[in-house]
Order: C-alpha cells, then structure tokens, then sequence
C-alpha cells in the first residue's frame, strides 16, 4: 500500500510547507471548497472512516450530529493527548507531517461550521508544539488558515494548546474540561460534545490520526478509500510496535493487517529468535492475548471478537523472560497513579488492585488473592465514569484468564519462577 499519513516523512524537511505542497498537499482544501459542507460529511460517512483514537466510532456520524446542531459557534478540537502506554503513533505526523493535519482540521473545519480549532498537544513532547506552531504560521502566511481562507470566505483559525502531562486528558470530556482552564477530569455523558462540548458548544473531538486522513478521503474519494484495509474497517492503519521485536516502530499498513504479519514480517519476529509470550494489541488498557490468538485482523471489529480490542494500535509484544505478574503489577501503578479520583470504583479500586498484585509480586501473596483481584475487578468493570475504570479491570481479567498458573506460582513458591 502506497503511504498516506507517512508519506515524504524520510524527507528532513517534510514538515515544511514547500515540501508539503511539492507533494500535492493542500490540493484537497481547494477541492473541498468547491463542496457543500454536507457533502462532504457524506463522502466521510461513505468512507467508513471510524475514528483511530481508540473508540473506533463511525467519524461521519460523530460530524452528522454536530453539524445538525443549530447552536454556533461550533469548535473542531484535535486530540493530541498521546499519553497510553506503548502508543507514539500520532508522533510522526506531529513531528514530520504536521500540514497533513493542519490540511485536514480546515477542511473538517469547514464541513462542520466550525471556525475554530484547538490541537490538544501531550504535554511531553515539546518538539511537536514547535514545529505545529511554525508550521500553523506558516499556513496562515498561506492563506490556508485566517478569516478568508484562499479567498473563498472561509474562515478558520487554529491555535495549539499544551496539556500538563495527564493521562486522563486524553479523554474527550476530560480534554475539553483541561481546555477550558478547569481541573481534567471526564464529564458525564450524555448530553455528548457534540451538542454539549467546549464552552456548551457543538464540538468535534477527533485524533490527530482520524482528521490526517480527511484530505485523502477528498483527493481519491469515498469509494476509492473504502477499498483500503478490511471492510467493516476501512482505510490506512498506524501501528506502533514496541517490546520484544526485532525492529520496533511505526508502521502505516493497510487496516485489518494480520498481528503475526504485523510481529513477525513487519517488525522482524521475535528478538534473539525467543519465544512469544504475550501480545497486548492496542496500548496498555487493553486486554492481553495469548500467542496462539495472533492470526486476527487488526481492526475494531476482529480484535473485538479475538477477546481484546484495537484501542490506540500499539502492540507490545513479551518474550518468554517476562513476568506477567510483573507487568499487570505495572500497568495497575501506573492506573493508580493516573485515575482522576471522581469516581470510587476507580479511584480505590486501582489502589487496592495494586496492592493485591504488590504482594503477590513481592511472593507475599495468600489464598484466595486471584479471587479477590477479580472480585475487585468486577466491582470496578461498567461501574465508572469514564473508561479508565473499565481499562484497568479488564487488564487484570484477562492477565489472570491468560496466565493464572503464574499466579498461582507466584503465590505458592512465595517467588516468581521466572525472573530468578
Ligand atoms: S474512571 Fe477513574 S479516571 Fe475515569 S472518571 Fe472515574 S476516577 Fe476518573
């Protein structure tokens, strides 16, 4: 598959505006300003387009329901909050195609009747903010973001906003709370942002990922685009690979790329010829898979019914030296750490998890603690605001579905049997 959200990032100076538009960058606002707005929230419905922060729902829908809403303004937000464990996959478009993104929050923009737009950028990667915002300034000298863009009478204006490095920001609701100068924590939903967002305005919050592949949508066309990748899942994917692989990266693949195709031929396999142990296919909140559960599509739909989900695309892959009690361990300090603290479930929940796997880690584990982690679970799962709750529940679930025996070693030898 041709690259189109990598595309010309080899180049050192891709994210400059000259090299973008050498490229055919920004043909597609010129082409999408011929376009009613409606029309072009048709071809993103027709698209298949599902949006690539996680969630998977259907992007024209979510525009659909805003752009019906009659209240104005109406802003466009971008999430930029890449904070998931194991996900840096929206970090290459920040950093190397930044006008791809800027190309598609105008034309998004436009079809929404938004003439406002925020990139909400991860606090820790201050790089990113530089060259967005050298590469926005660029784009106003352009005349492709102001009050009349290409002289059409268009206006849209498109400002960065830096988060402080939490991870809960990456949460729509949680998101618009930090933007609006308030404390980050998840609103309750309904009303949706989508009526009810930014300052109680219809608002549109899409991933970085999601609004990258509008232009593309504009230049090929709805048909042509929902031929890439699988078909309840259309288009490019961006997997992002880390842990125990040959060759770790980033990697823009058809959707619906197979995980073993994904470890084994795209990253190289398994490092030093070892043994897969574990597979978590989407950032850390999603469930683990074992190795014989890796001949799935990676998409929305297929991951769902492999038991795990596609969340973010970023897969860490374990060799057979890893501890799996160890690293549920880890993933529950860093919930812990991270949960906002609105709801009890969450907040208390994630500690005494913690708690429970600490001592079972550290081979003071007792009987009955497998229990007692689930029960614990099962009392967090669907009982919480947002789905942080729900990400660490499910992490411990399906670590002790998977690897139980290693629990149970852990507690009756009193140490991991692995790692000494
Ligand atoms: S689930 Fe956790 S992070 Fe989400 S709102 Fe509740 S306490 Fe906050």
């Amino acid at each position: 598959m041709e690259k189109v959200l990598l595309k010309n990032i080899e180049n050192p100076n891709s994210h400059e505006i000259n090299e973008y538009e050498k490229i055919g960058g920004y043909r597609s606002i010129r082409k999408a300003l011929e376009m009613q707005p409606k029309k072009i929230i048709e071809e993103v419905k027709k698209s298949g387009l599902k949006g690539r922060g996680g969630a998977g729902f259907p992007t024209g829908m979510k525009w659909a329901f805003a752009s019906a809403d009659p209240k104005f303004p109406k802003y466009l937000l971008c999430n930029a909050d890449e904070g998931e464990p194991g996900t840096f996959k929206d970090r290459p478009i920040l950093e190397k195609n930044p006008h791809l993104l800027i190309e598609g929050m105008v034309i998004s923009g436009y079809a929404l009747g938004a003439q406002y737009g925020y990139i909400y950028l991860r606090g820790e990667y201050p790089d990113a903010k530089d060259i967005l915002n050298r590469a926005i300034k660029q784009a106003y000298n352009k005349n492709y973001l102001g009050d009349n863009i290409l002289g059409r009478g268009i206006k849209f204006h498109l400002v960065v906003h830096q988060g402080a490095g939490a991870y809960i920001c990456g949460e729509e609701t949680a998101l618009i709370e930090s933007l609006e100068g308030k404390r980050g924590q998840p609103r309750i939903k309904p009303p949706f942002p989508v009526n009810v967002g930014a300052w109680a305005m219809p608002t549109i919050v899409n991933n970085v990922e999601t609004l990258s592949n509008i232009p593309f949508i504009i230049e090929v066309g709805s048909d042509a685009y929902s031929k890439i990748g699988s078909p309840e899942c259309p288009g490019p994917k961006i997997y992002c690979i880390s842990g125990h692989v040959e060759r770790p990266g980033v990697y823009e693949l058809p959707m619906g790329t197979r995980l073993r195709d994904l470890i084994y031929t795209h990253a190289g396999g398994i490092k030093g010829g070892r043994k897969l142990k574990a597979v978590i296919p989407g950032g850390i909140s999603t469930p683990v898979l074992p190795p014989d559960a890796i001949d799935c599509a990676m998409d929305f739909v297929a991951m769902s019914k492999a038991g795990s989900m596609l969340g973010s695309g970023a897969v860490i892959v374990m060799d057979e030296s890893v501890c799996m009690v160890k690293v549920c361990y880890r993933a529950l300090k860093f919930f812990e750490h991270e949960s906002c603290g609105k709801c009890t479930p969450c907040r208390d929940g994630t500690g005494w998890l913690r708690k429970i796997l600490g001592r079972i880690e550290q081979g003071e584990g007792v009987d009955g603690d497998i229990e007692l982690l689930l029960d614990v679970s099962n009392n967090i799962l669907g009982k919480t605001f947002c789905p942080l709750g729900d990400g660490a529940a499910s992490v411990v679930i399906s670590m002790v579905k998977h690897f139980r025996s290693e629990f149970e070693e852990h507690i009756k030898n009193a140490k991991c049997k692995i790692q000494n």
